[in-house]
């Protein structure tokens, strides 16, 4: 029998674990980016954003697989929306949760309605199983693709699962959801062992997954700070300081000995989800992490020698140009060495998709034409407030960066894609949910 794992664009982490998986049960299995030498009895498909549902040549490829015999079955973050992927795709199956649970049982042919985390279509009928979270997050090697080392991710060849959940429950995420909110850890020998494999294939750096880095083996909302430094120690022994990642790190779960382990055994940036500086917005997306926070980490990062950069949501629906007007000051006071600025995505199954779903066109900044300031850009008022972050946010750094023409170019072309993806996305969920 022969399976394959097909990533899309990039060899994602899950798809790679789900391969390792199926090796080390002594299949036959290979993992690939390119749709077109995808072919097996079982074909595994990752897909990791909401765009994957529209794509044509993934639609092309089910419908290829399936006409050859495969069985096609999806998994991936987009799958907590089962009803979608079954609705725009039809693969015989999805996987809604976590895979590990389920992704042997598919393959000796257990009864699907036994199998937990699983959806499938029956007599018209979409059929979902129980949903099964593991308890113990250990396994077997991931399935390393040989042309792994050619991979860039915001620098680093592939991220790495040190530990899953979040006790957070920002509206607009889905790992609290997926993953549960508490902290399951992985042994830190067999992360270890991980990360020495994909050096021998090549990789050069990598990053922490998720925007959690400094919750790894975290019990009860309280920090192990210990097992994250020798975490942090041990990955720096393997692959030298410069070369191990841990951007994302919540504001209110740093301490002095963790951003000076930070700084000593990692690239020594930390990118904190900041979102808003409006408590108003910060209530709706209950983000639970204020202001204060954020600038207190930041003063702190920078007594400890951490470049300390935010990432920001714009046009989350409810935000007024009051709100956006709070998020410029709070810019404006702490100086981020750098910003990553998005418009409000509707991720499946989040609450944000549900308020999404609820609101008017007319009543969501991703719809509504900005009359303002940039209004010859025939921007949307979401489009236009992330554009104006991004301005701001480069005037604002230590070192403020020249807004080139070129630079100007890249903001507003990636503005207007964000707002062409996410009005996408927010139709595809209507489409599936009725107001
Ligand atoms: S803190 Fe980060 S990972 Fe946790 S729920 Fe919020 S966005 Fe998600």
């Amino acid at each position: 029998m022969r399976i394959a794992v097909f990533s899309p664009e990039i060899y994602t982490y899950g798809a790679m674990t789900i391969g390792g998986i199926i090796k080390d049960a002594g299949y036959d299995v290979s993992i690939t980016r390119d749709p077109s030498v995808v072919h097996g009895d079982y074909v595994f498909i990752s897909l990791y954003s909401t765009q994957h549902l529209m794509e044509e040549q993934i639609f092309s490829l089910v419908k290829r697989l399936k006409s050859e015999g495969s069985r096609v079955i999806i998994g991936g973050p987009t799958c907590a929306d089962p009803q979608m992927v079954h609705g725009e795709l039809n693969p015989d199956l999805v996987v809604t949760g976590e895979g590990e649970p389920a992704v042997l049982k598919i393959l000796q042919g257990d009864d699907w309605e036994k199998i937990p985390n699983c959806a499938f279509i029956r007599d018209k009928q979409l059929i979902t199983t129980s949903k099964e979270r593991l308890a113990d997050i250990s396994r077997p090697l991931p399935l390393i693709p040989d042309d792994i080392s050619t991979q860039d991710i915001r620098g680093a060849q592939t991220y790495i699962e040190t530990h899953r959940g979040c006790f957070g429950r920002c509206g607009f995420c889905q790992v609290p959801l997926s993953f549960g909110r508490k902290i399951r850890s992985r042994p830190l020998e067999e992360i270890f062992q991980e990360v020495r494999a994909f050096k021998e294939k090549g990789v050069r750096r990598i990053a922490l997954i998720g925007g959690t880095g400094s919750l790894y083996l975290a019990k009860d909302e309280v920090l192990n700070e210990g097992a994250f430094i020798d975490l942090l120690k041990g990955l720096a022994e393997i692959l030298g300081p410069k070369n191990v990642s841990c951007p994302d790190i919540r504001a209110d779960c740093i301490t002095d000995k963790i951003l000076d382990a930070v700084r000593t055994y990692s690239v020594g940036w930390i990118f904190f989800g900041i979102e808003s500086g409006s408590p108003h917005v910060l209530d709706l997306m209950q983000k639970n992490i204020y202001p204060e926070t954020v600038e207190r980490a930041f003063d702190q990062c920078r007594e400890h020698g951490v470049r300390a950069a935010g990432s920001f949501i714009t046009g989350y629906p409810g935000e007024t140009l009051e709100d956006h007007e709070m998020t410029k000051d709070l810019i404006e006071r702490i100086c981020p060495d750098d910003v990553f600025i998005s418009s409000a995505e509707p991720i499946p199954s989040t609450p944000l998709a549900d308020l999404v779903v609820k609101t008017m066109e007319n009543e969501n900044p991703a719809f509504i034409t900005h009359k303002g300031e940039f209004e010859p850009l025939h921007l949307t008022e979401a489009e236009a407030r992330a554009f104006d972050l991004m301005l701001h946010a480069d005037s604002c750094r230590m070192i403020p960066r020249l807004t080139t023409d070129d630079l100007y170019h890249t903001y507003l072309n990636e503005v207007k894609k964000q707002g062409d993806d996410i009005r996408r996305a927010t139709r595809l969920l209507q489409k599936y949910h009725a107001r």
